[in-house]
């Protein structure tokens, strides 16, 4: 019998966590990060607070200089809409109260700078982890981070960086900060897993978009590994292997080389057109929020983008913007995805989207309230100047009008008078604009759907926006929490409601589109495609999965499956069934649902 050489029998543990990024990987564990600053405690007189007073401010700008370098470099190699978290963590060392509550301690507590900043810090974080607000929660870390940082600077520690591995390792903390996130190399960190943190928490978003498999929120995983242990990282489903048996080993080196092919295959399908296996064509676009969110589109092989919204623009600024800053930004989007199309949906301030800088009173119901196009009708001003900028910037490109929130055609009218007029006055002032500019509705009231026969008649296009006609139609808030079990997009009332606009649609020969969260759930595709859809719209990174699963069914097969899921009773029936039909259909994409 050969020698043990180690008495130490690994034995294998499995945790399950949050799935933060996707992918599968098998490496050796390094584990980061896991020390606690403390300062020191000590007495000062009160003739030393100036210095400390200073010895802090200092700390504080050395710490603004090396957030500003991250964010630099964040925004330049991952895009601006991820550097801004850095904009965040900087605001934090702006943070008025937090300071003068620092520097009031100080003076009466009469202890070093660094004992009393770190008091008060964590006041704040467990203040802040009694939130019930998920999101709240999860900027904990964000804060963490800061104040880590400026602890550092102000005792003169070094930082350490991930920056700095010289090998390829999984790395496991306890928790991440976005800026150790933002400074891992790809090439190094094959993936990484931590105790805490959240779905929507920055670490996690920033992981997905680095591309390096991650899973948080496993709460002991640095427990139990140590420097150097083998580890399988599953993004996909969340789950950590600690020292695997050769069993698990073989089952996910399988798994992994399956996940791998199906990440090609759907990288081959960005040049491929949406279209199923006996020839019909299914346009698959891309949502966006902001115009450095177009080579997202481009990249992930969107064919055009089917909703723009443009209240982003407007939000995180003390001004509104101005005809021209408007216009160009339209024009920019519009310029970059021709010839393909872009549907710029007009402002939809209101429900869980406000504007500081517009002072409208707080309401009772605000997504039963003053939203959206009720808002621009009510503010002639502000539209006029919105679909001016958006009439201007048709001239350079395949401009497509949205007009969100629409209860009925009375309000399509409105707002189509007002579009006319702004066009009249384009043509008096000479500018150019695309004079059939298509101009479209949302339908995602009830009222809307279910009078959708009439508003065909008018309207070049529907889009569907399936996130608020859930809400409407199930009256389920889609921002609680508590009810988020009922709301259901395969619900039948649901499924009834989007037949009966394609339906409508299609008797008056215009397209129909769907933009909503739901165009981006893999496992109701077959349906939405069998029930007619012309347009899925969704998030960018779901668009080679929806063309993967278009691409792989006949037309004809889909309206059976969903002419079959129309007669069940429950949501659950439905996502069931048609789960199992994608799963005999589409076999390679089942491991996402499995
Ligand atoms: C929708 O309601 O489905 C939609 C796409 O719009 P928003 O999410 O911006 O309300
Ligand atoms: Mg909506």
């Amino acid at each position: 019998m050969p020698e043990k050489k180690d008495s130490y029998i690994k034995k294998q543990i499995q945790l399950k966590g949050i799935p933060a990024a996707p992918g599968i990987v098998i490496g050796k564990v390094h584990i980061f990060g896991t020390e606690v600053i403390m300062p020191s405690d000590y007495d000062i007189t009160e003739a030393e607070i100036p210095r400390e007073v200073d010895r802090l401010n200092e700390a504080l700008k050395k710490t603004r200089k090396e957030l500003l370098e991250i964010e630099r470099k964040i925004s330049r190699e991952m895009g601006v809409e991820h550097g801004k978290i850095f904009s965040a963590h900087l605001l934090v060392l702006e943070d008025t109260v937090l300071l003068n509550e620092v520097i009031a301690r100080l003076k009466k507590k009469k202890k070093n700078i660094g004992f009393v900043f770190t008091e008060v810090l964590n006041r704040y974080i467990s203040a802040l982890s009694e939130a019930k607000d998920e999101y709240l929660r999860d900027r904990i870390s964000d804060i963490t981070d800061v104040g880590k940082r400026v602890l550092k600077n102000l005792i003169g520690r070094k930082e350490r960086s991930l920056e700095d591995l010289d090998e390829k390792a999984i790395v496991i903390a306890y928790d991440l900060a976005p800026s150790d996130t933002a400074m891992m190399h790809k090439g190094r960190v094959m993936g990484f897993a931590t105790d805490i943190g959240g779905r929507t928490s920055h670490t996690a978003i920033m992981a997905k978009s680095l591309e390096i498999p991650a899973v948080v929120g496993l709460e002991s995983v640095t427990d139990v590994v140590k420097n150097g242990d083998q580890v399988i990282i599953d993004g996909i489903h969340g789950v950590v292997i600690v020292n695997p048996t050769k069993r698990f080993l073989e089952k996910y080196a399988k798994e992994k080389a399956k996940y791998e092919g199906i990440e090609r295959e759907l990288t081959e399908l960005k040049l491929l057109p949406g279209e199923t296996l006996d020839g019909k064509k299914v346009t698959v676009a891309g949502n966006i929020e902001l115009p450095e969110d177009v080579a997202s589109v481009i990249s992930h092989g969107a064919e055009g983008i089917g909703l723009y919204r443009t209240e982003y623009f407007y939000m995180n600024r003390t001004d509104l913007p101005s005809e021209e800053e408007q216009f160009n930004a339209y024009k920019s989007v519009a310029m970059r995805i021709k010839p393909n199309f872009v549907v710029v949906r007009t402002l939809d301030l209101g429900g869980d989207k406000f504007l500081s800088q517009l002072d409208v009173p707080k309401e009772m119901n605000p997504f039963l309230g003053w939203r959206a196009i009720r808002f621009c009708l009510a503010r002639p001003d502000i539209f006029r100047m919105h679909l001016r900028a958006m009439l201007r910037a048709s001239a350079y490109g395949h401009i497509k009008i949205m007009y969100p929130m629409i209860s009925g055609i009375s309000e399509f009218r409105q707002a189509n008078e007002l579009l006319e007029e702004v066009k009249r006055e384009l043509r008096e002032e000479g500018l150019p604009f695309d004079e059939n500019i298509p101009v479209g509705a949302m339908i995602e009231v009830p009222s809307a759907a279910i009078t959708s026969d009439i508003l065909a008649k008018e309207a070049a296009f529907f889009s569907i926006g399936t996130n608020d006609l859930i809400q409407y139609s199930l009256a389920v808030d889609r921002v609680n929490e508590k009810i988020a079990y009922l709301y259901e997009p395969a619900h039948p009332a649901v499924l009834s409601l989007i037949k009966m606009v394609i339906d409508n649609g299609h008797k008056e020969n215009i397209p129909v589109a769907l933009c909503g969260e739901m165009a981006g759930d893999i496992a109701l595709t077959i349906i939405l495609l069998g029930l007619g859809l012309d347009e899925f719209s969704t998030s960018p990174i779901a668009v080679p999965e929806i063309k993967k699963v278009i691409r792989s069914v006949k037309y004809s097969d889909a309206q059976k499956i969903a002419e079959e899921a129309l007669t069940f009773n429950t949501g659950k029936e439905v996502r069931e069934y048609s789960k199992k039909k994608l799963i005999q259909l589409v076999p390679d994409l089942a491991i996402e649902l499995l």
